[in-house]
C-alpha cells in the first residue's frame, strides 16, 4: 500500500513526504482508513510500530482548521511521550498550520493556560493536567470530537484509569474513540465497552 492510496489532502501528504515515510506500517494500513471514516478503534500494538502517526494522520486530516476551540485530546501516561506525540502532530499538521498545545505536569500551569487561549486544533496531554485545566476552565472541551488515549496499559498501571474515565465522562457524546494498548487487561477491556461504540479491534 502507499499513502497515496488513502484521500488525504495534499497537505498531509505533503507532510508525510517530507518525514520520509515511503509507505505506512502494518498498523497505519489498518487504523488510517478505520480513522478516516471516524469509527471507534481499539488497537493492541507495541511502541516502534508507528502507532503514533497511524492515529495523528486521520486525525490531522478530519480535523476543521476554522475552528478555534480544540477538537482533538490525546491522553498520554508520561509527559515524554505527551511530547514525542506533539512532535508527531506538529510534523504531519505543519501544512495545514495546525495548533497543537502539550499539557502536562510539572511545568507552569500559567504558559499552557496562555498557549491554549490561543486557537488550538489539538491538547496532548496526561490525565492530571488535563483535569486542572477542564476544571478551571482554561481548556474548553466542547468541541472535542476525536479522543486518543495512548498507551492505556501504562496508565492504568500508574493508577490513572479513574482520572481517565473522569475525563471521558466530561466530553461530548458525539465522538471518535481511539484507545492504543500493547496488552489488553480486563479493566481496559470494560473501559473500551463502557466508552466506545461497535470498536473495531486491531492486532498487530
Ligand atoms: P511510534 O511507534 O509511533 O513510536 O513510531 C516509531 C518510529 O517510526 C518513529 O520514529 C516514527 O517517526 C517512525 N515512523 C512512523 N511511521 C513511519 C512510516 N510509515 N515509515 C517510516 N517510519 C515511520
Amino acid at each position: 500500500e502507499n499513502f497515496k492510496d488513502y484521500k488525504l489532502s495534499s497537505d498531509i501528504l505533503k507532510s508525510i513526504e517530507i518525514l520520509n515515510y515511503k509507505r505506512p506500517t502494518k498498523v497505519q494500513e489498518k487504523v488510517i482508513p478505520i480513522g478516516l471514516k471516524g469509527k471507534d478503534i481499539v488497537v493492541k500494538s507495541q511502541t516502534g510500530s508507528g502507532k503514533t502517526a497511524a492515529f495523528a494522520i486521520p486525525v490531522c486530516e478530519l480535523v476543521d482548521w476554522e475552528e478555534n476551540r480544540p477538537q482533538a485530546l490525546v491522553i498520554t501516561p508520561t509527559r515524554e511521550l505527551a511530547m514525542q506525540v506533539r512532535e508527531d502532530f506538529f510534523n504531519i499538521g505543519r501544512f495545514k498550520r495546525l495548533k497543537v498545545v502539550p499539557v502536562y505536569g510539572r511545568a507552569p500551569f500559567y504558559n499552557q493556560q496562555r498557549e491554549l487561549k490561543q486557537k488550538t486544533h489539538v491538547v496532548v496531554g496526561t490525565p492530571g493536567r488535563i483535569i486542572d485545566h477542564i476544571d478551571k476552565g482554561t481548556l474548553d472541551i466542547s468541541m472535542i470530537k476525536y479522543l486518543i488515549i495512548d498507551e492505556a496499559d501504562e496508565m492504568f498501571n500508574m493508577g490513572f484509569l479513574e482520572q481517565i474515565e473522569t475525563i471521558i465522562d466530561k466530553l461530548p457524546i458525539e465522538r471518535m474513540t481511539m484507545l492504543f494498548s500493547a496488552t489488553l487487561p480486563t479493566d481496559i477491556e470494560s473501559l473500551c465497552n463502557r466508552y466506545m461504540t461497535n470498536p473495531t479491534y486491531i492486532e498487530i
